[in-house]
């Protein structure tokens, strides 16, 4: 089934992200925590894509897996970064051959052990081009990244929101933003989208503080931290336990904020973490 079908009919959805375990780590270690998120009642899962293509197999098999065998919708994520268009039509019909009916299409960004990689290496540069290309030869559903704060290689947010537009109009059926902590942001978001004319529902992707690398995480990748939870990492940053649960805390309070304020649903970045998200629902009064 389309993901885009379950924002038709205004029921607030609940989708998790999980990422392929390590190579050398059998996927079962994966698998043994599924039946679990299915007890949670998602509507789809969405699997992340190795950074150059690393494990690109994986994502495709559990997402077939997902859906195929434990009967969850699923989403793969698909990035284009140093892909060939024969490497990248490959993939695709692996997803048609096992059912998948939705693609995260992703620029992706450069591998870490490559310092001198060009995006010109690849068939196509930017998501829009992805985009564009499954669009032209299949029939999938089209999810895209957006950024509420700007994309990190972006010089202005005129722009990224210019690439945007661009990127929606090549064909994108939802988006799902970056992780960001200030609710705020969310819904100016919407304010800019609706005057570019961007129409298709805008999911919050929600990244629970599980530790202090957060504060890593977020400067790679251009996100704010507002100074309350500044404070409250720095409170617990002693205690990893504590700050996990306030971490879980001010997850849960977001999406209920984010649920009760108009979104259309919830992206969770679960990272795996099966008893975590147990935690974040029920504080989102959603278990
Ligand atoms: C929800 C979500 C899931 C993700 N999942 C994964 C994953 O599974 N695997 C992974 O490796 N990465 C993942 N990423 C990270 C993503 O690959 C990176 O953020 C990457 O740097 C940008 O990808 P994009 O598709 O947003 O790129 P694009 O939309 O192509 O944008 C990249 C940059 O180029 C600019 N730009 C866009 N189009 C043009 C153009 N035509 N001309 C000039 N400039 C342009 C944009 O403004 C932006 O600054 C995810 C990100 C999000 C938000």
């Amino acid at each position: 089934m389309k993901i885009s079908e379950l924002y038709k009919n205004k029921r607030k959805t609940l989708a998790f992200e999980i990422f392929p375990p390590k190579p050398e780590t059998p996927l079962d270690t994966l698998f043994n925590s599924i039946d679990g998120f299915k007890k949670l009642s998602p509507d789809y899962i969405s699997v992340t894509y190795g950074a150059g293509g690393s494990q690109r197999g994986r994502t495709v098999e559990i997402a077939s897996k997902l859906k195929n065998h434990y009967g969850i919708e699923s989403m793969c994520h698909l990035t284009c970064a140093g892909h060939s268009v024969e490497e990248i039509d490959e993939l695709l019909a692996k997803m048609k051959e096992e059912n998948i009916s939705n693609i995260l299409a992703l620029r992706g960004d450069p591998p870490m052990d490559q310092p001198d990689f060009s995006f010109e290496s690849g068939a196509f540069q930017y998501a829009n081009e992805l985009i564009s290309h499954i669009k032209k030869n299949d029939d999938f559903c089209i999810a895209a990244a957006a950024y509420l704060e700007g994309h990190v290689d972006s010089k202005r947010l005129s722009e990224d929101r210019y690439y945007l537009k661009q990127k929606v109009d090549a064909g994108v059926d939802l988006l799902v933003t970056q992780l960001f902590f200030d609710i705020r942001l969310y819904f100016d978001f919407l304010d800019r989208c609706a005057q570019l004319n961007i129409n298709c529902p805008v999911i919050p992707g929600i990244m629970p503080i599980f530790n202090a690398r957060i504060k890593t995480m977020t400067a790679r990748s251009g996100c704010s931290i507002p100074a309350n939870l500044v404070l409250m990492i720095d409170k617990y940053q002693d205690n990893p336990e504590d700050l996990k649960k306030a971490g879980e805390e001010y997850a849960g309070h977001m999406i209920r904020e984010l649920l009760d304020g108009g979104a259309p649903g919830i992206h969770l970045y679960t990272m795996n973490k099966l008893e975590s998200t147990i935690e974040i629902l029920k504080q989102a009064g959603l278990r």
